[in-house]
């Protein structure tokens, strides 16, 4: 049996290829998985779990069917779709991971987290990131009508693209120490991680304790899928499953 782990999907209606793939995934290689984890970003933006966008209704359908087919389902937030609340859940049968956590998988212990938290050197990320994740401007956000919150959504993605496109390739990369932090401080030897679209295995070493970070790509191309069973892992796309 497999454990499943995806991030960065960021299904939008203007990708309808992704939703597509990602349907499909369901119905196809998650049916048949222990669980599966979709560790952030799986929206391109979620202003809140009452906007009745029909792309997002049906991923939340396609969601309640693999859990009650009886596929464990988690998600954690993406620096995308932080506003994922309890309705969601309730409604796909999804339990709501926080970000950092520890999973025990067939014996072994993984950090795991989205990944935007490692982006250290893009300081004005971090204070971005600080600001929405406040429960006070939370509560001021999702008191404004969907429209208004799209509206401002769009801004903020636009503003985004633009901040990222100034940044040098290395700035928008996991920072190596805070990589070194997260794995000192949590005692673990492998991290796992999306976020970054570079999917990869890297090796090194934190205090002479051999360590492992995992990077989950995203699903412009071809859809980025880490397969965990009791032999080990294996990092690969959608059109390369393994049994
Ligand atoms: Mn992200």
């Amino acid at each position: 049996m497999t454990t499943l782990f995806i991030s960065d999907l960021h299904i939008d209606a203007s990708h309808p290829l992704i939703t597509q793939r990602f349907l499909g995934f369901l119905r196809g290689e998650a049916a048949d998985a222990d669980a599966l984890y979709i560790l952030g970003d799986l929206f391109e933006s979620w202003v809140g779990d009452d906007d009745p966008d029909s792309d997002q209704q049906r991923v939340i359908e396609a969601l309640r069917a693999l859990s009650t087919g009886g596929v464990a389902c988690f998600i954690m937030h993406g620096n995308r779709d932080f506003l994922i609340g309890a309705r969601f859940c309730a409604a796909t049968g999804a339990h709501l991971l926080p970000d950092p956590v520890i999973l025990t998988l067939y014996g072994r212990q993984v950090l795991v987290m989205h990944g935007d938290a490692l982006c250290t050197d893009d300081r004005s990320y971090q204070r971005l990131r600080a600001t929405v994740r406040d429960p006070g401007w939370q509560q001021r956000f999702l008191a404004l009508s969907v429209a208004q919150r799209r509206a401002l959504a769009e801004a903020a993605r636009a503003g985004s693209q633009a901040h990222m496109a100034g940044l040098e390739y290395t700035i928008v990369d996991a920072n190596q120490t805070s990589v070194e932090i997260a794995l000192r401080e949590s005692g673990m030897h492998c991290l796992l991680h999306g976020h970054t679209h570079r999917p990869g295995v890297h090796s090194f070493q934190v205090d002479g304790r051999a360590c492992t970070r995992i990077v989950l790509g995203d699903w412009y191309e071809h859809g980025s899928v880490l397969r965990w069973r009791a032999a080990g892992y294996e990092l690969g796309t959608l059109d390369s499953p393994t049994s």
